[in-house]
């Protein structure tokens, strides 16, 4: 079945290349999808699909595919949202929409996803299960991301999923090659706000008032102890401050400033504990200057867990895309959220890491995902095509042996 889905790919690759290419032309924050979302419906109804849904979850689109022969139900997600950064590629296909860009790779996930659909259609016939095509809003919409809508609105059933895939471009590793690792393979990623309070008065009397910004500072270092101090030293996590704003005049002590940063880890007991242990920092801290603190720790997306079945499955199917040279060794845990980790928790799931960085670009040179020069080799849209249909047709022949 492999050679037929390589050769629909190449049939189906210059519609892959622009599709991608437009999407990449019109991006659009989380929840504001609507015409990425128009887009998607618009082709996935050419297709010979049995049902697209939209309006799923917001602007999330779904769609299910019956293959000719009974078995059991996979589903394919990608996400479809954007981020508020101004591009700074030169490309000719760069953002029409200024202020905005597909800086996170998903419009290459969504032109992928569309043409694996295409070409497991030609393959309708012979697919011994179900396939069901997710494209859901606001992945970067952390704490409330698309995900979470996607699934209320029953993304996973009626007929019930039995495994969900999904994978992200991923620019450390060289286009042909793909990770897929059993386990986490993201971070928890929750947000912090911390306000510190004191008492304003002139500048040249602090003695008459309680300096927030003094006592934010002193915060500030103090939540640097977590990580070398309360994490035990065979974990990991990560707490970073990104706004420091305190004050709000040069002559005046500060009466008010808040620090507001995020919280990643891996190991749920780790998570557990953050709260407090940032609660102590904070009130400890600020107290020392007479001034007060009071923590907002707001839980974000948990972590991805790969399910061991499904990733052993994922390794066979990439394994005749890339050649078993092309399963790239097991890497660290990136620190990045991801909001996939909701359909793992509901059903057996694999998020995969897919190479686009092209050749001879070396890894120090490859700008990262979030980053304004962030674009993916397109090359590894084809790697992405071939990769998904196999994933999903082992899948089904995989799960309907059991
Ligand atoms: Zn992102
Ligand atoms: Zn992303």
């Amino acid at each position: 079945m492999y050679d037929k889905i390589v050769k629909f790919e190449e049939q189906y690759r210059p519609e892959t290349i622009e599709n991608y290419k437009h999407l990449h032309m019109h991006p659009e924050i989380s929840y504001e999808e609507r015409e990425t979302a128009a887009f998607v419906a618009e082709r996935l109804k050419k297709l010979p699909l049995d049902e697209v849904k939209t309006g799923v979850g917001g602007c999330g689109v779904s769609a299910q595919l019956r293959g000719g022969r009974p078995g059991p139900v996979v589903a394919l997600r990608a996400d479809m949202d954007a981020l508020s950064i101004t591009e700074k590629t030169a490309v000719d296909y760069a953002s029409r929409n200024h202020g905005v860009m597909h800086a996170c790779g998903h419009d290459g996930h969504t032109a992928m996803l569309l043409s694996a659909a295409a070409v497991l259609c030609e393959m309708k016939e012979e697919l011994p299960g179900s396939v069901r095509f997710i494209f859901q809003p606001a992945e970067e919409k952390t704490p409330r991301g698309g995900a979470q809508g996607m699934i209320e609105d029953g993304v996973l059933d009626s007929p019930r999923v039995d495994a969900v895939l999904g994978m992200h471009l991923w620019p450390s590793l060289p286009t042909g090659e793909i990770a897929i690792q059993p386990g986490a393979v993201s971070a928890a990623s929750d947000h912090l706000t911390i306000k510190v309070s004191g008492k304003a008065s002139h500048g040249a009397i602090p003695d008459e008032g309680i300096d927030a910004n003094l006592a934010a500072a002193a915060v500030l270092v103090a939540l640097q102890g977590i990580v070398s101090r309360r994490v035990p030293p065979r974990e990991s996590a990560v707490v970073s401050i990104g706004t420091m704003n305190g004050g709000t005049k040069y002559n005046i002590i500060a009466e008010e400033a808040v620090l507001d940063g995020t919280v990643r880890t891996f190991n749920p007991s780790v998570r557990e504990m953050m709260p407090k242990w940032i609660e102590q920092a904070a009130k400890g801290a600020a107290e020392a200057y007479g001034a007060s603190a009071a923590v907002d720790y707001v839980k974000g997306y948990p972590s991805v867990i790969n399910a061991p079945e499904v990733a052993e499955i994922a390794r066979e199917a990439a394994a005749a895309v890339f050649g078993e040279q092309g399963l790239a060794p097991e890497m660290p845990i990136p620190p990045i959220g991801e909001d996939f980790s909701f359909y793992a928790q509901k059903r057996p799931a694999l998020f995969a890491m897919l190479g686009c960085r092209p050749q001879g670009v070396q890894p120090e040179d490859m700008p990262a995902l979030h980053n304004d020069k962030f674009l993916p080799d397109l090359k590894a849209l084809s790697y992405g095509v071939r990769y998904i249909c196999a994933a999903a047709v082992t899948t089904l022949k995989r799960l309907g042996e059991k």
